[in-house]
């Protein structure tokens, strides 16, 4: 059963309880958009069903990026006849994608079960009906996109950006993009002080998210960099001494902090034959 949590009267967040995941409903005069589609089949049905009720098409799907679990859901969406709309990147990461939280897994995509892009985008993309602005992001993946609502001044950034539930952390996750880009785009979202961003996975957060974001990448980043001009054995840098917040234990942070490193080229460091 999905979570329903109502943004306002035109936009309704659905959440998956398996891994926080998100999509979002947003409804004006005559039609419906649909940002992201879940992963398992019962929640993509029940996002679905959901839109069924308001007696309005579907017009418009938005993947923020092609992970599976953002864009699986998009054929229960068939019977509307959605323009689909993703940034011309999408390929490369489904593409590559294995498996999003534990890449050694064998890929669970059924390519024939992916519906694709009508529109693909390089540059800004507006769409006035729905008062959107949507926008290259890259960071968390190749592809990754921003949306931005005028009307309702909220930012959706995709897996840009991860929550939880509980006011613990969940820790940017570049497995499968760029640390650089990543950290550039938070930093330029952070400028805009947004009160209301709309994640890939948990409840909604604010410019506050991203600060301590920003942080993260910094620190880990500046680690780096030193262990990269170091002869000397340097240990790995912890979440702990990387995020600005103590309470880590939830929502996968360690994993996608140890495949944050792997990224990083930290599997090299802690490599003997390289530390000498
Ligand atoms: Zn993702």
């Amino acid at each position: 059963m999905n979570k329903i949590i109502p943004v306002n009267a035109s936009v309704t967040l659905f959440q998956a309880k398996s891994s926080l995941l998100n999509a979002t409903v947003v409804e004006n005069n005559d039609s419906l958009l649909v940002i992201d589609t879940l992963l398992l089949p019962k929640d993509s049905k029940e996002l679905y069903e959901f839109c069924l009720t308001k007696n309005k098409p579907v017009k418009y799907i938005i993947n923020t990026h092609w992970h599976s679990d953002h864009c699986y859901g998009n054929r229960f969406f068939d019977h509307f006849n959605p323009i689909i709309i993703a940034h011309k990147l999408f390929w490369n990461t489904i593409e590559k994608e294995k498996n999003i939280i534990a890449p050694e897994k064998a890929n669970i995509i059924n390519k024939k079960h992916l519906r694709l892009p009508h529109i693909t985008f390089s540059k800004d993309l507006e769409l006035p009906e729905f008062n959107l602005v949507i926008t290259h992001a890259p960071g968390h993946s190749d592809d990754s996109t921003r949306i931005y609502s005028q009307l309702y001044d909220i930012y959706w950034t995709g897996d840009n950006v991860l929550n939880s539930n509980d006011n613990r952390i969940a820790i940017p996750y570049f497995y499968w993009g760029n640390p650089q880009e990543l950290l550039s785009e938070l930093r330029s979202l952070a400028k805009k002080k947004p009160n209301i961003i709309i994640p890939g996975h948990g409840l909604p957060c604010d410019y506050h998210k991203l600060d301590r974001d920003v942080s993260y990448l910094e620190n880990l980043l500046l680690s780096f960099s030193k262990l990269s001009s170091s002869c000397s054995n340097q240990k790995l840098p912890s979440l702990i001494e990387c995020y600005p917040t103590q309470e880590n234990d939830s929502f996968w942070v360690e994993k996608m902090h140890s495949l944050n490193l792997e990224r990083l080229g930290g599997s090299s460091f802690s490599a003997p034959a390289l530390l000498s």
